[in-house]
């Protein structure tokens, strides 16, 4: 069993529409699949009818942005929720609407040193799309400024560059307890990829774990072998699921449909936790 339970579609940051992204796992012989678009189910719909088509199996998911209060970005991936939840759709407006805020800033910002405006970056927007930093590259990228989306995050993207803003976003421990009462499976995505910023104290796990949260993402290309150890270990003690994934993003970033896996036994533990949507299984 093949199963890749992260990737993204255009309705965030991917560059393949949700239907394309399920014929791109059909293709590379997965069996089963998750939709986890940051902030966004609306992409459930035509995901779920080209499963169907293509025969794949399909958990609904999203990828929920978090921050604690120490400003450290935490992502929390979700499976199964009810997406008209109120109290979690509450939460996941406020952070698509603050990303479009704080992208504009951004692309001020950006507009006083590079000939770059706001129309350049939306029309790498897909209508109604989570907006990120992976859409400002794009238009980096059309305006011959950087060769690809890695080289902007690189460079005049990352955290530390003077045109980031941040936004707002749940408090991660709250998150968890949202996705619980909208009868979701939260798991913790790529927790210790340092490479992308700070990284929670052991503490926000155990307060996270206290919360409800029932997995970690132990197998992503941005976790190193010492963290996937001590996450293995931490998993142990705390009775979570783990889950590997590639959160693929298309054309967007190497990572490739398949690269990492999650077990079946993990899959069933995950699956028998959520009550707000059934998945699509073949
Ligand atoms: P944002 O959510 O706007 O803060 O941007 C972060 C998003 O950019 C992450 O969710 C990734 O999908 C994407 N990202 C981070 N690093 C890279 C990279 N080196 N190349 C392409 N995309 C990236
Ligand atoms: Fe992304
Ligand atoms: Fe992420
Ligand atoms: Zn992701």
């Amino acid at each position: 069993m093949r199963i890749d339970l992260h990737a993204h579609s255009n309705v965030s940051d991917g560059t393949q529409t949700p239907d394309v992204l399920v014929a791109a796992a059909a293709a590379a012989r997965l069996d089963v699949m998750a939709l986890t678009d940051h902030d966004s189910t609306d992409g459930w719909p035509a995901a779920f009818a080209a499963a169907r088509q293509h025969g794949v199996g399909l958990v609904p998911g999203m990828e929920i942005s978090c921050k604690t209060a120490q400003g450290i970005s935490v992502h929390l991936l979700c499976y199964l929720h009810d997406p008209t939840n109120a109290a979690l759709l509450d939460e996941i407006t406020k952070a698509k609407v603050a990303r479009l805020t704080r992208a504009e800033h951004m692309v001020e910002r950006l507009a006083e040193d590079y000939p770059l405006n706001w129309d350049d970056v939306s029309a790498h927007v897909a209508p109604g799309a989570t907006v990120g930093r992976p859409h400002i590259a794009d238009a980096l990228v059309a305006a011959g400024i950087v060769a690809d989306r890695n080289e902007a995050f690189a460079s005049i993207l990352t955290s530390h560059s003077r045109y980031f803003v941040s936004h707002y976003a749940v408090e991660p421990t709250l998150a968890v307890e949202l996705v619980r009462a909208a009868g979701g499976v939260p798991v913790f995505a790529h927790p210790v990829a340092s490479s992308r910023g700070r990284v929670v104290a052991p503490e926000t796990f155990h307060d996270m774990i206290d919360a409800g949260l029932l997995g970690l993402e132990v197998d992503h290309r941005d976790n190193s072998p010492e963290g996937r150890a001590w996450l293995r270990q931490l998993a142990q003690e705390r009775g979570l699921i783990t889950t590997g994934s590639s959160d693929y993003h298309g054309a967007g970033k190497p990572n490739l449909l398949g690269e990492n896996l999650t077990s079946p036994e993990n899959l069933e533990r995950l699956l028998a936790h959520g009550t707000g949507t059934a998945p699509f299984l073949p």
